[in-house]
């Protein structure tokens, strides 16, 4: 069975006019799950005849709304149409879910409520398909960085950083990944060049980047080509593993 994944929204903290904000569906067999929820994945879901219980899980990077705000669509329509839909939803933040139901039952959503976890350290998801590892990050006051494996195949999503320098996740480094899902909206994509010089990664994408970002990236890919792909993700890139 392959992993495939799929770019919902690859745009930075605001929607540009061709890309959405956060959001990466990951398919494996029949089951699917998302890193962040940024934009309205539920209708992309929807427009692909994807079965809306066929997500298992979501995992939320951190809070902030570029990363977060297609979450209540899902957990509305999950919560009274899609009965059959049993996601875990794994929040950096667990008292976003005080919020969450606050706002269902403003809506008058029914009173079904859908599985939360908080994020912590290590180990924070297997269901025997998808194991999924977190590592804090120093974005914000809760961030995360996730390697996810399947199939004997791992990707590392790095969330938000504070810089490849000072914030990335060393056993992302140390470990043999078939892929790297990087930001580039908060410092030089060149920044990268030292971490995936040193890392042992079959082919990177950089994702999330501001305009203004695209020269470096593109500046990088070609001091990297000798050593790994890099390129970046527009919405409804897909890679199969
Ligand atoms: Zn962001």
């Amino acid at each position: 069975m392959s992993v495939r994944i799929i770019f919902i929204g690859t745009s930075h903290g605001v929607p540009e006019p061709n890309r959405r904000c956060s959001s990466t569906l990951i398919e494996v067999g029949e089951k699917r799950y998302f890193i962040d929820m940024g934009t309205q994945s539920i209708e992309e879901l929807i427009s692909r005849g994807m079965p809306v219980d066929s997500v298992k899980g979501v995992f939320v990077t951190h809070m902030h709304g570029d990363h977060t705000n297609g979450l209540i669509s899902f957990i509305d329509l999950c919560t009274w149409y899609f009965k059959t839909a049993d996601p875990l939803i794994m929040l950096p933040e667990i008292n976003a879910v005080e919020v969450i139901n606050s706002w269902l039952s403003a809506t008058g959503s029914g009173p079904r409520t859908l599985r939360y976890e908080e994020t912590k350290e290590g180990v924070c998801y297997d269901d025997g398909t998808l194991r999924v590892t977190a590592f804090r990050t120093k974005h914000n006051r809760c961030s995360y960085a996730y390697i996810v494996e399947a199939e004997g195949k791992a990707v590392m999503f790095s969330g938000d950083l504070a810089g490849p320098s000072k914030d990335f996740p060393e056993t992302a480094v140390k470990t043999r990944l078939d892929l790297m899902v990087c930001e580039a909206a908060h410092f030089s994509a060149l920044e990268y060049e030292p971490v995936f010089r040193s890392s042992d990664v079959g082919k990177v994408i950089i994702n999330h980047y501001a305009p203004w970002n695209v020269p470096n990236i593109m500046k990088l890919a070609e001091n990297l080509k000798d050593v790994v792909p890099v390129r970046m993700a527009t919405d409804g890139l897909e890679i199969v593993l």
